[in-house]
């Protein structure tokens, strides 16, 4: 296992698309692997996307506190109501602001194994599955916040 250095606001690689997993093979696992450590050597990261350690293919990993995910290609296939949330980036230190998520959403993905897998979140959850999603499309909650705080 490795840490990873997570790139910063400015780095423009946080604001590319990245590529779809074709196999997952050990090289994905790895860098699934090498994700988790960076997240856990954080102190407020709930969450890492790929980008953010300078790669730009389709994987995530969350942990808020329910156990960790693990996720490639992850997609949103159903998203419902609103809830205002606070968030901050590992990528954006020191910046926290206000704004609105849907308050359940499904997301479709493969596992570690190359397993389909369908999960829905709620609340927190379903603001991280959001944000992750997100940073694939080089989209930062930036984009959204209504209020800094
Ligand atoms: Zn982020």
């Amino acid at each position: 296992m490795a840490l990873r250095q997570i790139r910063l606001q400015d780095d423009e690689i946080l604001r590319k698309k990245s590529k779809i997993v074709e196999v997952v093979d050990d090289r994905i696992r790895q860098i699934l692997e090498d994700m988790v450590e960076t997240m856990y050597h954080t102190e407020i990261g709930g969450g890492l996307a790929a980008p953010q350690v300078g790669i730009l293919k389709r994987l995530v990993v969350i942990d808020m506190g329910q156990g960790l995910i693990k996720l490639v290609n992850p997609r949103i296939i159903q998203q419902e109501g609103s809830q205002e949330v606070i968030e901050g980036c590992l990528s954006i230190p020191n910046k926290w602001g206000k704004l609105i998520r849907p308050d359940k959403v499904t997301i479709q993905a493969l596992n570690e194994n190359g397993e389909e897998l369908t999960l829905t979140g709620t609340g927190d959850l379903a603001k991280c599955f959001c944000h992750e999603i997100d940073h694939l499309d080089g989209i930062l909650f930036t984009d959204f916040v209504v209020e800094y705080i």
